[in-house]
This record gives C-alpha cells, sequence and structure tokens, in this order.
C-alpha cells in the first residue's frame, strides 16, 4: 500500500479530530489537528492582551508577533495523546475551553495568520503518512491529498456532542451558549475572504449525524484502502 495524505475537513464540533486521530493510530501515520494551531495563536493573543473590549485585533500588531509564537506537537507516552505546547507549555485542555473557542474564528479568518499556519501544515505533510483535519486541508493546505473527507452532522448533535465532552471535563457548560458558538464559527468559517470553509470538488461526503463512532471507523478504513490501493 502507497502512503497517503488525508484530509479531513467539515464543520465545527462533527467529530473529525477524534476520527482523523484513531484512523491515524489505526494505520500508523502522523496526526495533525489543525484547528489546535489555530487556537494555539488565539491563546497567545489572549495571555498577551491583543485583544480589544469587543474583541477585536489589530492583524498589523500580530503579524510582528507571529515569528515569537512556536507551536508544536507531542506524544504524551502514557495517554499515546497528542499534546499541544504553546512556546513549551501545555495547552492542550485550555485551548478547548470557550473563550479561545468564541476567538478562534476571526483570527483564523486573518491572512497573515492563515499564510504562517497553512506553511507550517504544508511542511507537516512533506513525507506523506498523515492525517490532519481542519477547514481547509482538502482545499488548500493539501489539495492534492489522495483522499479527502468532508464530515457534516446537525448543528443540535453537534452540539449536544461539545456539551457532553466539555462536561465529561468538568466543565460547567450551558448547551445553548454552545449551540451559538458553534453555528456562529460555521458562519464565519464559511463567508470568510480567505480559504472559506467548503468541501472540495473530490472529497467523499460523510453525514455522520446517525453514525455510531465503530460504523464510522469501518467506513474510514475502507476509503483508506481504497485510497492507498489506488
Ligand atoms: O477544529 P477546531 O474547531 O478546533 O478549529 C478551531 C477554529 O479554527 C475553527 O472554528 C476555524 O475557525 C479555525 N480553523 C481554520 N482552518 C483550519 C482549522 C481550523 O480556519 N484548517
Amino acid at each position: 500500500m502507497k502512503k497517503i495524505i488525508i484530509a479531513i475537513d467539515g464543520f465545527s464540533s462533527c467529530g473529525k479530530s477524534t476520527m482523523a486521530k484513531d484512523l491515524a493510530k489505526a494505520i500508523g501515520y502522523i496526526y495533525i489537528d489543525s484547528g489546535a494551531m489555530y487556537r494555539a495563536v488565539t491563546l497567545y493573543c489572549i495571555e498577551h492582551h491583543l485583544f480589544d473590549t469587543n474583541g477585536g485585533i489589530d492583524e498589523d500588531v500580530l503579524k510582528q508577533k507571529l515569528s515569537d509564537i512556536s507551536i508544536r506537537f507531542q506524544t504524551d507516552p502514557e495517554s499515546k495523546r497528542s499534546i499541544t505546547y504553546l512556546n513549551g507549555v501545555n495547552v492542550e485542555e485550555r485551548i478547548r475551553m470557550l473563550d479561545v473557542s468564541s476567538l478562534v474564528s476571526p483570527i483564523a479568518a486573518l491572512r497573515s495568520v492563515r499564510e504562517t499556519l497553512v506553511r507550517l501544515q504544508k511542511e507537516m505533510g512533506k513525507e506523506k503518512g498523515i492525517v490532519m483535519d481542519g477547514r481547509d486541508i482538502g482545499t488548500e493546505v493539501f489539495p492534492y491529498a489522495e483522499l479527502k473527507i468532508f464530515v457534516t452532522a446537525s448543528s443540535d448533535i453537534r452540539a449536544k456532542r461539545r456539551f457532553d465532552e466539555l462536561r465529561a471535563k468538568g466543565q460547567t457548560v450551558n448547551l445553548e451558549e454552545i449551540k451559538q458558538n458553534i453555528e456562529e464559527r460555521d458562519r464565519i468559517d464559511q463567508t470568510r475572504e480567505i480559504s472559506p470553509l467548503r468541501k472540495a470538488d473530490d472529497a467523499v461526503l460523510l453525514d455522520n449525524s446517525y453514525l455510531s463512532i465503530e460504523e464510522q471507523k469501518k467506513w474510514l478504513i475502507e476509503q483508506y484502502k481504497k485510497a492507498a490501493n489506488a
């Protein structure tokens, strides 16, 4: 079987990361969560007080700081989970919190941020054997990926999954607030000028609203075998 690139894109909270992570593990590929990179830049902006009181940001100021931001992934030897490090600090849990989720999409719409992160992502895929999930992986980062999947599910189902996930981590969360955040991120991601979220013409569509994790896993492995044997 040849080594390929697998691009998984889709709407917020569709379970893309879980599916990409599981697939990478099953086939011995590297997994990269590109959303974590946009989240890490957003956390940097929060910590360095770059947002004004309305959540706005001066792109010129951020652009000058981009070279000070180092984002790295490392696999935790015990849990085998991929951990995101921002300038050497483990921010894996912190970047999933609602304040980061609320501010990330405007940051991800900035040209300078996208150019910097897309360059890093392309570099990560040079050797192939990678599963990357995000919003523009099949359209912009790896337009020649051998397998592209575009995931969707209803916003009610996505909000409930996110709610359960955050609650299980002990966070106090509100279902309606989560749903609003998901819909707002989808809106910004789909309407932004640079690399808007859209299905690549050659991506396979997966609506996982009513699929179990096991059914989804089986489907994904079949897609992988088809693409890697082609
Ligand atoms: O995947 P996740 O929900 O963690 O991504 C957080 C945000 O980062 C998304 O809502 C989107 O605005 C942005 N993003 C992006 N391009 C990617 C990955 C994420 O614009 N490739």
